[in-house]
């Protein structure tokens, strides 16, 4: 046992130099430890993110849209297996009031390329893509057109998104996508994409013939469609036609009175049949035209915004059936075979 002397308490142990070392050693050693730990945990943080980067690289091209109808645009003119496509907004839902939902976020993050209508059509989605950090990755086809393809509200100030309802415009927007797409997609992807692409714009120059064709059966004198909102303008500047909506470019727009005494002339003189429905609108300012005038027949319904259920689930299924349900509607005026007026409630969906 050692023996314990005051100067024990203030000098220091005679084996101090070997424990001193032997602690530093330690300390060394713990150090190095906790440096590789570190070093660990730094690589496979770093693995990580390059497993979910790199596993994006290889997954297939992913394409997130905002409707169906640009969905469908893609789908037209890609391989399944080169490009995946996801619309973020529901067939049947009304584009004008979209609200981003957390799901929809996380999609956006997972996406090579967003592709949007753009002027206004997606509600609240364009402005949670303004603080989006890869706005390269935004693709706001609104922005392939010039201000004279547009027609524009407010003295020419805010755009009328519904250039798809002009078949020309958007076999335009296609043109631009299939081009841009080509630029961008796997290179063992792009012979087959070129072929879908230049085939899907020969129908859509087929689709606009067609179109133009029809509207020979309707006289210039009677062509004027009634629809809740105004989703049409393009349709009518190109096929020869009026539109009287009953609200503006969007349907949470407020009713237009001086559309709305149009409409009534346009009913009471039996210059239009009927009033068309639209598929994902709301009918409420159908109700009050019904209340003001009784008679009011109703058409059926356009799909104006886009796509719908079979045979409407593609863009040419939707603006060959618009196309039909307009002639027959006026070819019925013509034969003076007008089926009985229906009510608002039971055509609404
Ligand atoms: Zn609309």
């Amino acid at each position: 046992m050692r023996k314990h002397t005051p100067q024990s308490e203030t000098t220091l142990p005679a084996e101090y130099p070997h424990h001193f070392a032997s602690a530093r050693k330690k300390l060394y050693r713990l150090t190095i430890f906790l440096g590789f730990l570190a070093l660990l945990l730094l690589v496979a943080n770093s693995w990580l993110l390059y497993q979910h980067f790199s596993s994006r690289a290889h997954a297939p091209f992913l394409v997130v849209t905002s409707t169906e109808m640009l969905a469908d645009a893609v789908r037209q003119i890609t391989d399944t297996h080169c490009v995946h496509v996801q619309a973020l907004i529901p067939v049947g839902s009304d584009i004008h009031t979209f609200r981003a939902h957390p799901s929809t976020i996380a999609l956006l993050w997972q996406a090579d390329v967003i592709l949007i209508h753009g002027l206004g059509a997606e509600g609240a989605l364009a402005r949670v893509l303004e603080t989006y950090p890869y706005p390269e990755r935004v693709w706001n086809t609104g922005s392939w057109f010039t201000r004279q393809d547009l027609l524009w509200e407010e003295d020419g100030q805010v755009p009328d998104p519904h250039v798809w309802n002009d078949v020309v415009l958007w076999r335009k927007m296609v043109d631009t996508l299939g081009k841009r797409l080509l630029a961008r997609i796997p290179q063992n992807c792009q012979n087959s994409t070129r072929v879908r692409w230049l085939r899907y714009l020969q129908r859509l120059d087929t689709l606009h013939q067609w179109v133009h064709h029809q509207m020979q059966f309707i006289p210039r004198e009677q062509r004027y469609l009634i629809t809740p909102h105004a989703s049409l303008a393009y349709f009518a500047r190109r096929y020869g036609w009026e539109t009287i909506p009953l609200q503006g470019v969007s349907s949470v727009s407020p009713l237009n009175p001086h559309h709305l005494r149009q409409a009534l002339h346009l009913l009471r003189h039996h210059i239009v049949p009927c009033v068309f429905l639209e598929y994902g609108i709301s009918v409420q300012v159908l109700k009050l035209l019904q209340e003001r005038y009784p008679q009011t027949q109703f058409c059926g319904y356009l799909y104006t915004d886009g796509v719908g259920p079979p045979p409407a689930n593609t863009y040419e299924g939707f603006i060959r059936w618009n196309i039909h349900q307009i002639v027959s509607a006026w070819r019925q005026v013509q034969d003076n075979t007008r089926q009985p007026a229906g009510t608002v409630s039971s055509a609404s969906r």
